[in-house]
């Protein structure tokens, strides 16, 4: 076993603090790392508060994290002692469904395990996050971390990156396409920069009208104030794809009204009932499509990592102290972030 410490929240009203435990002996396929940078994604609020109603106290959340691997399992062959590696949201599935055989393990049929405040396939014990000095992986979910990416900042592709790349990719987005982003947070400023690298023109959705500027800077071609009814209007029948990354309940209707016919509003920030209700008209009238997306699996989040490397892509974060977590939450909870925080590991020591 190795003695780890991080930071948990130990009830859904309580705040992040500091908890030693331990993480596991090494199986024979696992990977020890050391973290050295997590990235802090709104899933990690959401679950720290129970706004999903599923989760597991106490919570270490953390599912962007970036480290080196310090020790292997006897029947690893991919990962040595010293390699720069990732873990994203997922860290087991049941290898045998028919979503894992085609490398889609974030749809497993029996489930996947997810990075923190699930129960581990061997010894049911709860899985602890990436807020923390070191996690052991099964070496299928770690992720090789590509030559030249400046670490902190790349963090937030495993799961901010591959949540807005994979569906962008499974809908065919590409040069001629009119894609419009929802929310720019984390996943949203992702999204702009994966859409645009795609080829297609892009327009951010935000409620601010301060925010417009920083999307024209972030590579948008057109920005909408989603609370203005005459800009919302004028963008009728426009789009072929929404990217929605807003984190709450909200109605649908008015960005649907924005879709061409057959055009496709792909959801990835609600897992709530939709609510107000989508009037059926908007959808039957024009032959349009609510689709949903799930994070990515392996193989793509490893195609996202190089993708980034390749063009160039990195997401714009801060840098967090992890004693500042809990004020972090709040920010992000205001829509305050530019565009994600990452915390910086060694600050757990200090
Ligand atoms: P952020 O908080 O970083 O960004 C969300 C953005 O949505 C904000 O910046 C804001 O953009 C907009 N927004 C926030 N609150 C509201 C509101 N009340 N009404 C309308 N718009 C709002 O979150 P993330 O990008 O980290 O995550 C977004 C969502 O995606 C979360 O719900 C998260 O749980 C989910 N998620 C889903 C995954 C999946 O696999 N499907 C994986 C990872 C995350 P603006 O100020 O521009 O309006
Ligand atoms: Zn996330």
């Amino acid at each position: 076993m190795y003695t780890a410490i991080g930071y948990a929240a130990q009830s859904s009203t309580a705040p992040l603090a500091p908890m030693t435990f331990q993480r596991r002996a090494l199986r024979a396929d696992d990977v020890a790392i050391d973290i050295l940078y997590c990235g802090v994604c709104h899933s990690d609020l959401h679950q720290a508060r129970n706004e999903w109603g599923i989760a597991v106290y106490p919570l270490m959340p953390g599912h962007e994290i970036v480290g080196r691997v310090t020790a292997v399992g006897d029947k690893v062959g991919n990962y040595q002692v010293g390699d720069l590696v990732g873990v994203g949201c997922m860290v087991d599935s049941c290898r045998q469904c028919e979503a894992c055989h085609k490398d889609l393990e974030q749809y497993c049929l029996e489930g996947p395990t997810m990075t923190y405040a699930t129960p581990d396939r061997v010894d049911g014990s709860n899985t602890m996050g990436g807020y923390s000095s070191s996690i052991v992986v099964s070496e299928h979910f770690v992720l090789r971390m590509p030559q030249g990416l400046d670490l902190p900042s790349a963090a937030p592709f495993l799961c901010a990156g591959i949540t807005t790349y994979s569906p962008l990719k499974h809908h065919g987005v590409g040069p001629g396409h009119k894609v419009g982003v929802l929310g720019m947070g984390g996943l949203g400023h992702m999204g702009i920069k994966f859409a645009k690298a795609l080829g297609a023109e892009v327009t951010v959705f935000t409620r601010s009208q301060a925010k417009a500027e920083e999307a024209r800077r972030q590579g948008a071609d057109q920005v909408i104030v989603s609370t203005d009814e005459a800009q919302m209007c004028a963008a009728a029948g426009r789009f072929d794809f929404l990217l929605d990354t807003i984190p709450v309940q909200h109605d649908l209707n008015p960005y649907l009204e924005t879709l061409k016919f057959d055009g496709v509003h792909i959801l990835v920030g609600l897992i709530e009932p939709i609510d107000p209700p989508v009037h059926a008209a908007n959808l039957v009238l024009k032959r349009r499509v609510v689709a949903g997306s799930l994070i990515g699996g392996i193989a793509e989040t490893q195609e996202v990592l190089d993708f980034c490397a390749e063009h160039g892509i990195t997401c714009d974060i801060e840098m967090l102290d992890i004693r500042n977590i809990n004020e972090a939450f709040e920010r992000m909870h205001k829509g305050d972030v530019k565009y994600r925080f990452v915390i910086d590991m060694a600050t757990l020591h200090a």
